[in-house]
This record gives C-alpha cells, structure tokens and sequence, in this order.
C-alpha cells in the first residue's frame, strides 16, 4: 500500500504487464504505420513516460511532439478540457498519433480531435495505454489501447493524485475498502485453526481454511474431493488451479466481509500471486502475514495427538506428517520471503497457552 497525499493505493497493474501491453502496441504501429512519417502527439503531463517507452519501439522515421492539456481536478472528472499549450506543427495532410495516458469519458480526445480537424488533419488515430469503456461517452474510435481497466481512480505510470504518483511504474488504484485480510502461516500443527477460531470472532473476519473446505468436500464425495483426496492423503498439495479457483469461490461467498483470515492459503507463489490478484480486483490487499513459529519435532508431537481424536488420516501417520511438514518447508517457506519483501511478514512464537498466543497475533493485527 501506498500513501499520496489523504488517500491510500493498493498495487493493481504490474510495470511488466503495462510493458506488454505496450510491446503489443508497438508492433502494430510499426506494421501500420512503417512508411508514413508519423507525427506523434503526447497528451501532457500522463502521457509522457507512455509516450517514451512507446516511442523507443517504434524502428521508422517519425515526428515527437507534446500538447499540454488538463481535465482532472483532484479524483472528479470535470468537465471542462483546457488547452494549455497549443500544437505548433502544420498538421494538415500528415498521420498523426495522439498517445494517451488514459481515455476514460473521452473529453480530452474529442477536444484534440476537433483541434485537429480544424487545422487540416484528416488522418488521426488514438494511442492510450489505459482504457475505460465503462466510462466512455464519445463515438471517436481508440484504435491502439493498452488493457482496459474499471471505472476506478489509478496512479502511476505517468498518472497522478493531484501532482503525485506519476514517477511509480506500477500502477495503484485507489484503496476501495478498510478490509483487513490476514494470512495465517505455519507449518501444519503450528496452531493455525485454532487461533483462526478465535481471531475471527475478536476481528470479525470470515475464516477460510483450505484444508477444510477441502475435507468438507472429500466428507460429501464431491468431485472437487475426490480430486483433492489422493494428494491430500499422502501430504501432498492438491495442485494450484484447483486450490485456487476453490478459494476464490469461498471469498465471493463472502461479499460483505470485513475481511478475511486465510488460513492454510496461499502455500505457493503462484497462489499467493492469484491472492493478490483477486483482492486487488476488490479494491483491496492482504495486510499481513503472521506466521506461527514452532519447533519440528513439537509439531510431529502435536499432530500425532490431534490424530487419535481428529479422525484425519493425514494426522494418523507420523511419515505423512513428517511429509507434510518436508512439503511446507520446500514449498511454501518460500512465501515468508514473498511477504517480507512485501514488510508484510509478522513471525510469533507459537508456543505456549492459546491465549498467550492470541495475545502475541493481535499485538501485530492492532498495528495494522
Ligand atoms: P491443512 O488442514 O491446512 O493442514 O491442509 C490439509 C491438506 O489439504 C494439505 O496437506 C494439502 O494436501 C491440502 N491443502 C490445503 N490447503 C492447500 C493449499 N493452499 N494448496 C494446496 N493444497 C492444500
């Protein structure tokens, strides 16, 4: 999370993928337009790092010029589109390019558009890096558009919050809710569940536990638990695709959470990406990990208890435990450097009373 001026952001589109969304731009100006002699046009001031990245892929002769024009008051769309800084180049007969850091009610591009008709020019095409047909309300055609994006305030990439934001080079969007979604960490015994139990309750957050969806499941012979049984039995991980689109079914069960405590999820990099993704579709982000820190063979100890009353299999055997616990370390250890790099990592000891333990999670959870 990031914080401009009174407002708050959230990550929402990564420099990579705006860089590929470019690179798709480009190759289609370099096959349309190779023997044209373009004049380009960047839209000050949103445009100009678009406007540069794109230029560096276009490979023919071609023109660079800037107009400088405003339309944003704070996060409102007004409607009025000021021109600050006219076009000196003679425009008629010539192909010009309008690059566009975003086009959302297309103010803008209708009013350079009748600028540009005016002084000759019959052939302009429209560039923008970021679309929003949601809140389009022009017919003018956007013949190269980057990714389409929601109705919602971004920064970033040239974009700004009254003035800040535009060296970041990924793009934010504004943070659309005080959620407050926890990733619950640990080896398998560390006491996930049972502290899930009751910081769900003090926080008022809707706990998701993988492991008992999945054991809901394999209990009423669904096919999802037929599937995930096999791996699970052996202490393996049911595969990605599967555990992910089955969290993000739980989550949209939930739409009026406060927020969630994940618990057993993500246990891979590519389920924490999938995380981040569906909670940044939402206006929001995981705010922390808290990882429960216990000794090995004090997890092997506490597993093979809970196996005599939990009726789980996968506790019974001390060597599908011992490869629960091998699986966590080569697998999932991984995501406390995901998160830290992140400052969102939180370890506590996880031994002692549940309640002394309760007590170290929320001194974390009341700094969030
Ligand atoms: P747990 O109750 O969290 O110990 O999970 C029990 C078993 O369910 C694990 O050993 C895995 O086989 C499976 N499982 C639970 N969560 C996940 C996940 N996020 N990814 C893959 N497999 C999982």
């Amino acid at each position: 999370m990031i914080k401009l001026h009174d407002l708050q952001f959230v990550p929402f589109i990564s420099e990579d993928k705006i860089s590929a969304a470019i690179d798709d731009i480009s190759v289609r100006l370099n096959n349309d337009l190779a023997d044209k002699n373009p004049l380009f046009i960047g839209v000050l001031n949103g445009a100009f790092m678009f406007a540069s990245e794109l230029l560096k892929r276009f490979h023919h002769d071609c023109e660079v010029s800037f107009i400088k024009l405003s339309s944003y008051q704070g996060t409102e769309t007004t409607q009025e589109v000021k021109e600050l800084v006219g076009l000196n180049e003679d425009v008629s007969g010539r192909t010009i390019v309008i690059i566009e850091d975003i086009v959302d009610t297309g103010n803008t591009i209708e009013v350079l558009s009748e600028l540009l008709k005016s002084k000759g020019c019959k052939d302009f095409k429209i560039a923008t890096l970021f679309f929003k047909p949601e809140a389009y309300t022009k017919q003018i055609n956007i013949e190269y558009c980057g990714i389409e994006i929601p109705n919602r305030f971004i920064v970033g990439y040239g974009l700004d919050y009254n003035g800040l934001g535009r060296n970041l080079t990924d793009v934010y969007q504004l943070k659309s809710s005080n959620m407050t979604n926890l990733v619950l960490f640990g080896p398998p015994g560390a006491g996930k569940g049972t502290q899930a139990e009751v910081l769900k309750t003090k926080y008022n957050l809707v706990h998701i536990s993988t492991g008992d969806v999945f054991r809901y499941n394999i209990k009423n012979a669904t096919e999802l638990g037929m599937l995930a049984k096999s791996f699970i039995d052996k202490g393996q991980l049911v595969p990605d695709e599967v555990t992910i689109n089955m969290l993000n079914a739980e989550v949209d069960k939930n739409p009026d959470a406060k927020g969630f405590i994940f618990d057993g999820f993500p246990r891979t990099e590519a389920q924490a990406d999938s995380l981040a993704e569906l909670l940044s579709s939402k206006g929001t982000e995981v705010s922390a990990m808290v990882a429960l820190e216990v000794d090995d063979e004090v997890l092997v100890q506490r597993l093979l208890e809970r196996g005599k009353t939990s009726g789980r299999p996968d506790d019974a055997d001390e060597n599908v435990i011992r490869n629960r616990i091998k699986v966590y370390y080569n697998e999932t250890a991984i995501l406390k450097n995901y998160y830290q790099k992140q400052d969102k990592y939180f370890g506590v000891d996880g031994v002692g009373a549940i309640d002394e333990i309760t007590e170290r999670l929320s001194a974390v959870i009341d700094k969030l």
